[in-house]
């Protein structure tokens, strides 16, 4: 890896100073800042391409579509998968969960199952909630266990042939578990259930492999992997995909239209109906050329290192306890103090300029769990320093004398 601090000025934002104090940027699970490279490849887009893609004959719709289509061949690489036309522009993960649970809920009955987590992102469980509901199939739950890790024996005992469908998070954006999704996989395979994994907090942390995982769908977000809102991703496999009923119906998305019948375009296209987010969907291959330069090994190492001084310095705070303390873990670490309110901690951190999340995450199953209405997040990149660390622990610590 290159020299850090070169890396961080490769950051716009990490000039910026928030309530006078210098910006600790401690909630990357939200979404991750963008280097330089991805802000300039947008309005470089914009400035000097700025065409519809797939449909034109002059010069720079077909400069923009190849530079969309090359970004597309980048995500192929970035995952490992085995055709590019398995890769699907959504808007996001929660845009690419909704595109499978509506295109595969037609397979559902009352004889069917899903099965989800107590740990999913309320992305990964309201779709589904919706998919059961419309077809009366039942939705199963693998239950938390209270050190953060779900319950694989129930899993074990949830699967059976009825199983249609096992969608997982990779990491929880909750508590950080790394969930063991192989083993999922696996074992999904043998009831000849697909499995969907919400990859939206693992992309930009943890290497992925669809074809070593054989995973059925894998899902991110580009702004959580350093680039733009709007544009995420969706991986699935060539013969689902095709066996798929379309999404949305549109242009973009038809081979050809009649009154009589009309027929779909092939992949990926017949699932990307309407003009696409062509600027995002370029600021994203920026933010993967990004990640590639960095690596995502030693990312994950880096990450690692912080995460564990952090979690080291955190305790030795009176009062705090950390929710989620899985073997296997992300550089997400969430908390409550004594007696204070999550919310008055992340408003004083943020007057001395630490931005922290708090709340319920999106994950009130998880809440409910512990018992607790919240929690501060503290969600670490590679970018954040050990200096920053203890700026926070500091800064938690005169929270609570000031809340006291
Ligand atoms: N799943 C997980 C695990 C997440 O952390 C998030 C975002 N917080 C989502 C899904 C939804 O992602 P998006 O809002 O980018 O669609």
């Amino acid at each position: 890896m290159k020299n850090l601090q070169d890396i961080r000025n490769l950051f716009p934002i990490f000039q910026t100073k928030v309530n006078g104090k210098k910006l600790i940027y401690f909630d990357n699970g939200a979404t991750t800042q963008k280097p330089i490279s991805v802000i300039n490849s947008i309005e470089n887009y914009y400035a000097h391409v700025n065409s519809n893609v797939h449909r034109g004959v002059h010069y720079l719709s077909n400069l923009a579509t190849d530079k969309l289509e090359a970004v597309r061949y980048s995500v192929q690489k970035f995952l490992n998968a085995r055709f590019e036309h398995e890769i699907i522009f959504t808007k996001g993960t929660t845009d690419a969960i909704n595109l499978v649970a509506s295109c595969l809920r037609g397979d559902f009955d009352e004889d069917s199952e899903v099965i989800i987590s107590e740990l999913e992102h309320h992305s990964n469980i309201v779709p589904w909630q919706l998919a059961c509901e419309e077809n009366g199939a039942k939705l199963k739950v693998i239950p938390l266990k209270k050190n953060g890790e779900l319950d694989w024996n129930v899993f074990d005992n949830l699967l059976s042939n009825k199983t249609k469908l096992v969608a997982i998070s990779h990491i929880s954006n909750g508590l950080g578990t790394i969930n063991p999704i192989k083993y999922v996989i696996d074992n999904a395979k043998k009831v000849n259930a697909k499995v969907l994994i919400d990859g939206a907090q693992a992309a930009s942390h943890i290497p992925v492999d669809v074809q070593k995982l054989d995973v059925d769908f894998y899902c991110f977000s580009g702004h959580k992997v350093f680039g733009p809102t709007g544009v995420g991703v969706l991986y699935g496999k060539e013969n689902i995909l095709n066996s798929m009923p379309p999404y949305q119906g549109g242009g973009e998305m038809i081979k050809t239209v009649s009154f009589k019948k009309t027929t779909f375009a092939e992949l990926p296209h017949k699932f990307e109906a309407g003009t696409p987010n062509i600027a995002g969907i370029i600021g994203l291959g920026t933010a993967l050329d990004f990640i590639n330069q960095i690596g995502l090994n030693n990312i994950f190492e880096r990450e690692k290192k912080l995460m564990e001084y952090a979690t080291e310095e955190l305790l030795k705070i009176n009062g705090l306890k950390i929710y989620g303390t899985a073997r296997k873990k992300s550089a997400i670490i969430s908390f409550n103090i004594d007696n204070l309110h999550h919310y008055d901690i992340g408003v004083l951190l943020d007057k001395m300029g630490v931005a922290v999340r708090t709340g319920h995450h999106c994950n009130q199953p998880i809440m409910e769990k512990y018992n607790i209405e919240g929690t501060v997040r503290i969600s670490l990149a590679f970018y954040n320093t050990k200096e920053e660390i203890d700026c926070c622990v500091n800064a938690i610590k005169k929270s609570i004398e000031m809340l006291s």
